[in-house]
């Protein structure tokens, strides 16, 4: 007889992510709205670059990414060595868990933040603490009220995600402030490229200032490259060398690699898919108001929308019969609502009508 293997105690706690879906069965066309993609898709120039890596797949890839790291580096002056790059955001925000929190060991967030912090958070055998938000919105003082003596890092989402909204960088700041030198101050900075506020920072200052502040951006949001698994962080030397330490050496593959110097090098799509975003969020948003929905002020490409803890599976069923997929988010604490990620102008189209047809019907 065997016996079967026993996991870490930590390991079974995890409840594991499940991503938006992209299936209707029966549904001719479908319309993916659940896991906040760029449905413009990437630059071309991105597209182009992929492909041409495909002449050389039998080389490994560049574990250092010096031509990737380069590239951030000049867009956004920071050194190269402060720079990590990850097979997604994901993967560098588990590095960052992994290589300082363990046994004994508190990892804090808000209570509605992105759910990968509370599964690397087990998975390093760190215990997860949350802190309560208020209005939907990340509570600085909460956070600081949550720190113990075990506490080494804190995670903020900002703009956050599910809820899309967004703290000034004053908060981040008093946030910083108000921790203890030695506990890390995570900000994930997924949605950051949509804002187009002067005043806001994702937090590239602090790290500056030599806090222990380390910045996490993907390509998989305003750069439209999920498929590929790319993202970076920003902070200190000694904090991305400890990371390094534990990445697997070549965590990143070429064509990922290649598209991302490209996308990068390409800021004028970006600022023209910031623009669409804004302008289809601002219909969305007015499309909303005269069929009574309320929703939460969003400064991403995504908009939660509440529609009641009992309307929710009906109207997501319904949605779905109509080939139009959304994200319920009850596994981020928050049944009331649903997460409707911005489509083309035409999918938010078909979105609108089928929501106005749905309010329309139950008259
Ligand atoms: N942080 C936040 C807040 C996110 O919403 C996401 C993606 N859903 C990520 C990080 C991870 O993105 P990726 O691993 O694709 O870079």
């Amino acid at each position: 007889m065997t016996t079967a293997p026993t996991p870490k105690a930590s390991i079974m706690k995890i409840e594991p992510y499940v991503g938006g879906k992209s299936k209707a069965p029966g549904v001719a066309r479908v319309i993916k709205l659940s896991s906040n993609e760029n449905p413009w898709g990437p630059s071309p120039k991105a597209i182009q670059a992929f492909a041409e890596e495909a002449t050389h797949l039998n080389r490994y890839p560049d574990g250092g990414h010096f031509a990737l790291r380069e590239a951030i580096g000049k867009l956004h002056h920071f050194p190269v060595e402060q720079l990590i790059c990850g097979a997604g955001s994901d993967e560098l925000l588990g590095l960052l868990t992994h290589a300082f929190a363990g046994e004994g060991d508190e990892v804090l967030y808000s209570v509605h933040g992105f759910l990968m912090y509370k599964i690397y958070t087990l998975a390093a055998g760190a215990t997860p603490v949350s802190a309560p938000e208020k209005d939907l919105h990340t509570d600085v003082d909460a956070l600081l009220a949550a720190v113990t003596p075990r506490t080494k890092i804190v995670f903020v989402a900002n703009p956050n995600n599910p809820t899309g909204t967004v703290i000034p960088f004053s908060e981040i700041r008093r946030l910083r402030a108000g921790l203890p030198e030695q506990v890390i101050l995570g900000l994930d900075a997924a949605y950051a490229e949509y804002i187009d506020d002067p005043a806001y920072e994702a937090g590239e200052s602090l790290v500056n200032e030599g806090t222990n502040t380390v910045v996490f951006h993907t390509f998989s949001k305003i750069y439209g490259l999920p498929a590929l698994r790319l993202g970076w962080a920003f902070g200190p030397a000694a904090i991305i060398d400890a990371m390094n330490r534990i990445r697997s050496p070549f965590n990143v593959n070429s064509a990922a690699l290649a598209a991302g110097v490209a996308a990068l090098n390409d800021q004028e799509y970006i600022r023209d898919m910031r623009i669409r975003n804004a302008d289809e969020l601002k219909r969305l948003r007015h499309s909303l108001k005269p069929l009574g929905y309320e929703y939460v002020p969003s400064a991403a490409n995504f908009l939660l929308v509440k529609f009641g803890a009992e309307e929710v599976p009906i109207i997501n069923r319904f949605l779905r019969h109509e080939g139009l997929i959304v994200r319920e988010v009850d596994a981020y604490g928050l049944p009331d609502y649903l997460r409707i990620s911005i489509g083309t102008t035409e999918e938010n189209t078909l979105l609108i009508d089928a929501l106005t047809r749905y309010k329309h019907d139950k008259k």
